[in-house]
């Protein structure tokens, strides 16, 4: 029997603020005065997460004082600088900029700060997924080849987020790598014919809570290790407090009877083959 707090992992799906804002707000008393490079490195340490994917927000606000997209890449190409190769991260985007600034950014982001994928998060941008500007973005995604991380935790079928929404985009980019981050919560259904990975950040300790433990290895397991990818999103929860997300964590996953290659497949090989590392 092994441990998942014990296997080598890559969490797939976390954040870091930059130092300058982390410096600009010294008494944040939210989540977000977790999310920071050295107590992150601690926690890797203690947990056996080899690396870790930096996802931003689509505001640029939360990624830089600056308030702009190029300073975003730009933090976010520095966080990966110092942590010695232990960090990877997605390009961002504004939805306040035109949809051609947005793709030249991401351009960008890939030649000037050889950032690893596009992050699209519909709930802060205010564009539904499946919309004009999102389908041309994709575009430039497909050519850069680069994988696409689209937050999907929706409440109803009109969410900008709605998982018939994010497969109808995922139906239109066959050639693109998809990973559904939160598993389209609790529409994770629609998701099952869909070619896409999904991260099971944020949403676990949900599903135990409103649907029990039985049920949830029933869902992971429907998916199965092939399309399946260990994310935290820490230090955000709906349900849990920073600290005790990996623990929980780890306590529902030695409960989901993986065997040892499929939790491997799902903590660490996945994501590797994504990223191409
Ligand atoms: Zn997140």
């Amino acid at each position: 029997m092994f441990d998942w707090a014990e296997i080598e992992k890559i969490d797939a799906h976390m954040h870091i603020l930059p130092d300058e804002v982390q410096r600009a707000n010294p008494d944040a008393d939210n989540e977000f005065q977790y999310a920071e490079a050295g107590l992150f490195s601690v926690l890797m340490r203690q947990f056996n997460i080899k690396s870790a994917v930096i996802m931003p927000f689509n505001d640029p606000r939360l990624m830089s004082m600056e308030f702009n997209i190029e300073a975003v890449h730009s933090n976010l190409f520095d966080l990966k600088q110092k942590s010695a190769g232990k960090f990877f991260a997605f390009a961002d985007v504004d939805p306040d900029n035109s949809v051609e600034e947005s793709c030249r950014f991401l351009i960008d982001a890939v030649e000037k700060y050889h950032l690893d994928g596009l992050k699209l998060h519909p709930q802060n941008s205010g564009l539904h997924i499946d919309s004009l500007y999102n389908s041309e973005l994709l575009k430039t995604a497909e050519v850069l080849k680069l994988p696409v991380a689209i937050h999907s935790y929706p409440n109803t079928a009109d969410s900008p987020d709605a998982v018939r929404k994010v497969v109808n985009l995922i139906d239109k980019f066959p050639q693109v790598t998809f990973i559904v981050s939160h598993m389209g919560a609790f529409q994770w259904g629609e998701l099952l014919d869909c070619p896409a990975y999904v991260d099971i950040s944020a949403i676990l300790p949900d599903y135990v809570r409103k649907c029990g433990i039985e049920e949830c290895r029933r869902m992971l397991h429907s998916f199965g290790a092939d399309r399946l990818i260990f994310a935290s999103d820490f230090p955000c929860n709906r349900v849990l407090s920073p600290k005790d997300i990996f623990t929980n964590y780890f306590e529902i996953l030695n409960f989901m009877d993986f065997s040892e290659n499929e939790a491997h497949q799902i903590a660490v090989a996945n994501i590797s083959s994504i990223l191409k590392i």
